[in-house]
């Protein structure tokens, strides 16, 4: 009997199939058959949904390894199994000049020697190399390395590696590599002393062979370094196909090429919509498309593609007594048809088939889980009164999120870093930092600005940005050192269209850049430094902070919600000098704009600095300059009570946690929906 099912899409087809297969099986049909199209590429989802519906509970942490009734029988490249990409990571690193990356993966891997028992220290290790920055490993870094983080054993089986690779200097023949390649791996613990499945047993024995297959190239290719002898090993893996070898299963998943010729009890065919089936004609491009079709090549013209898809669909449809040929409905938002060579046969609803009545294992736990007791502590432990570490930082945070406040300041708890090939953005805002102090230290104040001819002006930046680029970028390799260039670059051009702005301005001296300073709130000693503070010729003082991203508004000092400035560092700088404070500013570098974005007591400063009361979206209870100072001191002295006691609610300002790595340890995200929702609604209204 042949039957023809549709399916809503790609993914509910396969589960049918799936289902139905098992419903074959426990039917007592001895050999099911599923064939799928691009099984290679698919092979990840259709594996996770034949698990799903034959070994549900083979998914559960600290499950007993089930046999699946099924098998896959489709091949790839050796290189991508784990163990095999374990070992040709060790080799990449011998070679040197691998990156960090690579470096966290080796430290992550379970085919290292003490991998187990070293697991936690191996994490932790692999968490501080982001801070590391380092960007060129080899086996020498990564024994110090291990050396420095506690990994004893990761530190001797580098060590046992570096004394043969110190031997393998120099250029050999590939046999002698091979042998090389082995021992280097052995003396990494490689791959590790986990029990191997036979999955693994197999691949072992499979990368030995290739690794021994490298050693036959002697009569082919002459003496290699160590780089080309890894390049060599890596071609020969990449280009292995393997599909380890299981116990013969009663369900095989199967690819419409490899299915010819094979019988079933039962066989599903996936995928029979009218774009798969017939398949578009593909002449060879190398034949003349007339020479093609005179002898008849069936893929040569659309008549000839669809009567060999026919005859392909007709023996498959005699390859078993039971058949089902389905077709997805959709493809994401494509709506597909069935394929009109389908006509002719029965068709049947998804409902009407017979499956397994399986249910996800998902949808079983969620269902059996158990009742949560919901227990409300928002408060940390309160702090005693002295120097706690956070600065300014402690009232960003508390006014952000309190929660996060606590976590990251008093528990230490910090998401781990990115490492990548750019610039750190820290490193970035620090040069920024540096050249403007330098050069102002130079300078003084504005009239000596003024009186500097620009192409002199031009070599001050310059040379201080040159110097202090080399000192915080560390330009070690050449990819680097063309970022650096271009942050030179970047960085000489902002600094002197800030310093044009200032030239415009009434005259000034720099009071201070740079320097520390103490405040006490609420018997919380703080340690501060203001960015640059101008005295202006007119009397006062104004503050300026240096920014680099473009979203830095003065709005942000005051309330998004009452008592919560998302960003109250410069009011904190204002109390500290609120004695004659003439106004305040970011100073804002960054490639769109390099602009000042502040408020003033009486007078406008420089283009972007108001005079607050002239603003007209001020908040009707701070009327003017006086009334915003004596705010911000009543906010800031609230907010550090509350660091203070200890406050810790998970109550973030709208569109905080997008910049926070903690929802993990804050689970926000488990907060009740309409608090979720409300934090959204203030976002739109915002
Ligand atoms: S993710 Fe959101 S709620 Fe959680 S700590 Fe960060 S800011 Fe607070």
């Amino acid at each position: 009997a042949v039957t023809v099912v549709g399916a809503s899409d790609l993914d509910e087809e396969i589960e049918l199939a799936a289902r139905w297969a098992r419903a074959q099986v426990e039917g007592g049909a001895q050999r099911v058959g599923v064939v799928v199209g691009d099984l290679a590429g698919r092979q990840a989802a259709l594996r996770r949904v034949f698990e799903d519906v034959f070994t549900p509970g083979a998914r559960c942490i600290g499950a007993n390894a089930e046999r699946a009734p099924f098998v896959l029988a489709v091949s790839r490249p050796l290189s991508t199994y784990p163990l095999v990409d374990a070992a040709l990571s060790c080799l990449a690193l011998a070679q040197g000049g691998a990156s960090s990356l690579l470096a966290g993966r080796l430290l992550r891997t379970p085919f290292v020697r003490g991998a187990q028992r070293e697991q936690s220290a191996r994490a932790l290790a692999d968490a501080r190399l982001r801070a590391e920055r380092r960007e060129r490993w080899d086996w020498l870094e990564m024994e110090r390395w291990a050396g420095v983080t506690g990994c004893i054993e990761l530190e001797a089986a580098a060590r046992a590696a570096n004394g043969l690779l110190r031997q393998y200097r120099g250029r050999a023949t590939p046999s002698v590599w091979s042998e090389r390649f082995d021992a280097v791996l052995r003396a990494l613990g490689w791959p590790g002393e986990r029990t191997r499945d036979s999955v693994e047993q197999q691949t072992l024995a499979k990368f030995q062979a290739t690794l021994a297959e490298l050693g036959a190239l002697d009569g082919f290719v002459g003496a290699l370094d160590l780089r080309g002898a890894v390049r060599r090993l890596r071609q020969l893996v990449a280009a292995t196909r393997f599909e380890p070898e299981t116990p013969p299963a009663p369900v095989t998943v199967i690819d419409a090429t490899t299915v010819a010729g094979m019988r079933f009890d039962a066989l599903w065919v996936a995928g029979l919509d009218s774009t798969h089936l017939p398949p578009p004609a593909a002449p060879d491009p190398l034949i003349p498309l007339e020479l093609q079709r005179r002898a008849q090549m069936p893929e040569a013209s659309a008549a000839a593609t669809f009567a060999l898809a026919r005859s392909r669909l007709e023996r498959l449809v005699h390859s078993a007594p039971h058949v089902v040929l389905s077709w997805p409905q959709r493809e994401g938002d494509a709506e597909l048809r069935r394929s009109p060579l389908l006509d002719g046969f029965d068709s049947l609803s998804p409902e009407a088939l017979p499956t397994a009545p399986v249910r996800p294992l998902r949808e079983r736990l969620f269902e059996a889980r158990p009742e949560l007791l919901a227990e409300r502590d928002e408060r940390a432990p309160p702090l005693a009164t002295g120097t706690p570490r956070g600065g300014a930082r402690i009232f960003e945070l508390q006014s952000r999120c309190p929660f996060r406040a606590q976590a990251e300041l008093r528990l230490g708890a910090r998401p781990l870093e990115h490492v990548g090939p750019h610039v750190d953005p820290m490193e970035r805002g620090k040069l920024v930092h540096r050249v403007l102090a330098d050069v102002w230290a130079q300078l003084r104040d504005q009239a000596t600005l003024a009186a500097l001819d620009p192409a002199a002006l031009e070599r001050m930046v310059r040379e201080s940005t040159e110097r202090h680029a080399v000192q915080s970028l560390r330009p070690a390799t050449r990819h680097k050192g063309r970022l650096v260039t271009l942050e030179i670059e970047g960085t000489t051009r902002q600094v002197l269209r800030l310093l044009a702005i200032d030239r415009a301005r009434r005259p000034f001296t720099v009071k201070q850049a740079e320097q520390d300073e103490r405040l006490e709130i609420e018997g919380i000693t703080l340690r501060l430094q203001p960015d640059r503070i101008d005295a202006l010729e007119e009397g006062g003082t104004l503050l300026i902070d240096y920014k680099l991203g473009a979203a830095h508004r003065a709005s942000h000092w005051l309330d998004l919600r009452p008592g919560r400035p998302p960003a109250p560092q410069m009011p904190l700088y204002a109390l500290a000098h609120a004695r004659g404070l003439a106004g305040l500013a970011y100073a804002v570098l960054s490639p769109g704009a390099v602009e000042y974005r502040g408020w003033a007591a009486q007078d406008a400063i420089a283009p972007g600095i108001h005079v607050y009361e002239h603003l007209r979206r001020r908040p009707g209870h701070l009327p003017d300059w006086q009334s915003v100072l004596a705010h911000w001191e009543t906010v800031l002295r609230q907010l550090a009570r509350q660091y203070l006691h200890g406050e810790a609610q998970v109550d973030p300002l709208p569109q905080e946690c997008t910049h926070c790595g903690l929802s993990i340890l804050c689970r926000v995200h488990e907060r009740p929906l309409a608090a979720q929702q409300e934090g959204e609604d203030e976002v739109v209204d915002e």
